[in-house]
């Protein structure tokens, strides 16, 4: 008999959720963490300026009415202290910590087909027997610093952003370098102006960035919410992102210029990316239709920067708005405005080296007393390349994803026997409210080895050609929208090297629900089930 039933990768809010939901279905589990602490995003990116693009209503734990009762938040839109603590709680109110086993990093899993088990090794060396292996690795966890020659000889100190001091970083009177500007470089930034002597952003392309209007959530506002929080939950799974928007319904094409400026100031009003990106229905399918959404937010940016140059510099024109995360930030674009910050174009002169004293481009030398990182992950399936998966037959998943990762439903794939992702390639995970979809995975996966075990079977592995009918679906469905258009982390474009396949589901939150649904209902459609293991 195997040691557990489960093991799980990572103690994230998936890995917290599988710990829970696992065992209050009676199984034996153990998550392995490779952090000292729990929270996995939330315990890692502890940089200043921090916070969830979703609001904390919605990107929190439903599975229990009582905690969403009891927990209040005080934003509109959670930092990441916040969340941290929340996660805390969680693990505290459920009782999960002895389950949970930090400063562990799981280096193989091997599955062995004469038991129908996976033995899972860690970094301590120990060896683990489980019937099932659930990575909840998380899908932007495996950070990159690019190679820079000379980074080594930096006299300065430097950080990515994804592995932030616990204890804070002082800027104070220091010359600092900042590289990226995605969601978390145009977070960080303003956060490190306010601070330093100067703050010197290097900047490959410019993003787009909608104001957050982030602002207390005021107790008669919570009140009232939390009357109605189940059914506002139902409303988010049956939602295309996993949050409820309420969109005018209407093409932008087919609506009366002035219409289309009041209604696009009215959200920019209000803040948020998710409203503003759901104002219009092909906003996201119509290249046309993304231009004037474009065209609005350049002419925001020309607005609130005073310097017409840098303006310009910081003008998206070379993918459509919202085909990379649309960044949110209350303070971003004004920072430019102050004395203090300069910003360099890396088309014009890309990066050359680091010495001790700085940066080099290619036609300037930037001298810098410290440098950050806020340049990204291998997502979706860098975390999990990590480990040396080796599943029937000794295949090794590396060489099964050397094309570009893929998975039936997101859930699971071809030569793995009873191993289960959680928001994996496939999956709407990225592009939507990830609290929301971690929760509908982990049940998902709870619901399947539930049957399992109630049918007497042994093992379940996708086919091959359900992984295939479903990830051509994922394709042709991205296809029609304009997210494949950018050289974006969705499609691997951040990493040299690594295969351009666009792997997230666009097709809505709700119908992939369905979908799921469905499969399990029809006793797990795509899947070969088998067993029981004394038959074998
Ligand atoms: P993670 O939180 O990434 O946790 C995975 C854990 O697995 C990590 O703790 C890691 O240490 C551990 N792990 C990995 N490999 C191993 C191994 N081999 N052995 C042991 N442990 C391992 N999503 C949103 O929906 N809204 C947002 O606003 C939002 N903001 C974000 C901000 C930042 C800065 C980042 C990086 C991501 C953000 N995301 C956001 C996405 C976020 O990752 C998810 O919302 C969610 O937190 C993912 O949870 P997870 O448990 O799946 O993965
Ligand atoms: P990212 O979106 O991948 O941005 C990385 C940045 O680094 C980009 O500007 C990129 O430039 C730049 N970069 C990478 N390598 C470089 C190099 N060699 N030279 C110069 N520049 C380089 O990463 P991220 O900002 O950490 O965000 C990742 C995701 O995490 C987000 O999309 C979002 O889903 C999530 N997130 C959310 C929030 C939030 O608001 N809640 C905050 C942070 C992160 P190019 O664009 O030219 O590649």
């Amino acid at each position: 008999m195997a040691d557990l039933d489960a093991v799980v990768i990572g103690a994230g809010f998936a890995g917290i959720y599988a710990v829970h939901a696992l065992r209050s279905s009676g199984l034996r589990v153990r998550a392995f963490e490779a952090g000292g602490g729990i929270g996995g995003t939330w315990f890692w990116n502890r940089y200043p300026g921090a916070r969830c693009d979703v609001e904390s209503k919605d990107y929190s734990f439903s599975f229990s009415p009582e905690l969403e009762q009891e927990w209040s938040w005080s934003e509109r839109y959670p930092a990441q202290p916040e969340i941290l603590r929340y996660l805390g709680h969680v693990a505290d109110r459920f009782g999960l910590w002895p389950d949970i086993q930090l400063n562990t990093r799981v280096t193989r899993a091997a599955w062995r087909e004469d038991a129908a088990e996976w033995a899972v090794t860690t970094d301590d060396g120990a060896v683990v027997s489980a019937r099932f292996l659930i990575s909840a690795v998380g899908c932007l966890s495996a950070y990159q610093v690019p190679s820079l020659p000379g980074l080594d000889q930096f006299a300065g100190p430097w950080y990515h952003t994804a592995r932030w001091p616990a204890e804070g970083v002082d800027f104070t009177a220091k010359r600092v370098g900042l590289i990226g500007t995605g969601s978390t470089g145009i977070q960080i930034a303003p956060e490190i102006a306010a601070v330093a002597e100067q703050l010197t952003v290097f900047q490959r392309t410019p993003n787009f960035a909608v104001p957050n209007r982030n602002r207390p959530w005021e107790p008669e506002d919570e009140r009232a919410f939390k009357s109605r929080y189940r059914q506002y939950r139902k409303e988010a799974r049956e939602s295309f992102l996993g949050v409820p928007i309420t969109g005018t319904g209407r093409p932008v094409l087919d609506e009366p210029p002035e219409e289309v400026q009041r209604t696009f100031a009215e959200r920019w009003r209000a803040g948020g990316g998710m409203p503003f990106l759901g104002a219009y229905t092909d906003l996201l399918t119509d290249q046309a239709a993304n231009d004037v959404i474009a065209e609005f937010m350049r002419d925001r940016i020309k607005e609130i920067v005073h310097d017409p140059a840098t303006a310009e510099l910081l003008c998206p024109r070379t993918f459509p708005v919202g085909s990379k995360r649309l960044c949110q930030s209350d303070d971003y674009y004004a920072m430019y405005n102050r004395p203090n910050v300069r910003l360099v174009d890396l088309r014009s002169t890309p990066l050359h080296s680091v010495s001790a004293g700085g940066l080099s481009t290619a036609t300037a030398f930037y001298e810098l007393d410290a440098l950050v990182f806020a340049t990204g992950f291998d997502a979706i399936s860098g975390a999990l390349a990590q480990i040396d998966v080796r599943g029937a037959s000794g295949v090794a998943l590396a060489g099964r994803w050397a094309a570009g990762p893929r998975a039936y439903l997101g859930l699971a794939t071809p030569g793995f026997p009873n191993m289960f992702i959680v928001t994996g390639p496939g999956s709407p995970s990225v592009l939507s409210n990830m609290a929301l979809s971690i929760e509908q995975h982990v049940e998902w996966i709870a619901g399947c080895i539930g049957y399992l075990d109630a049918h007497g079977y042994a093992t379940a592995e996708a086919t091959a050609a359900a992984e295939d009918a479903w990830m051509a679906h994922v394709t042709e469905v991205a296809y029609s929208t304009l997210f494949p258009k950018a050289d974006s982390w969705y499609i691997g474009a951040n990493i040299p090297g690594k295969p351009r396949v666009f792997t997230t589901y666009v097709g809505g939150v709700g119908p992939y629900g369905e979908k799921c649904d469905q499969v399990a209902a029809a006793g797990y459609e795509g899947f070969a089930l088998d067993g029981p293991l004394a038959a074998k």
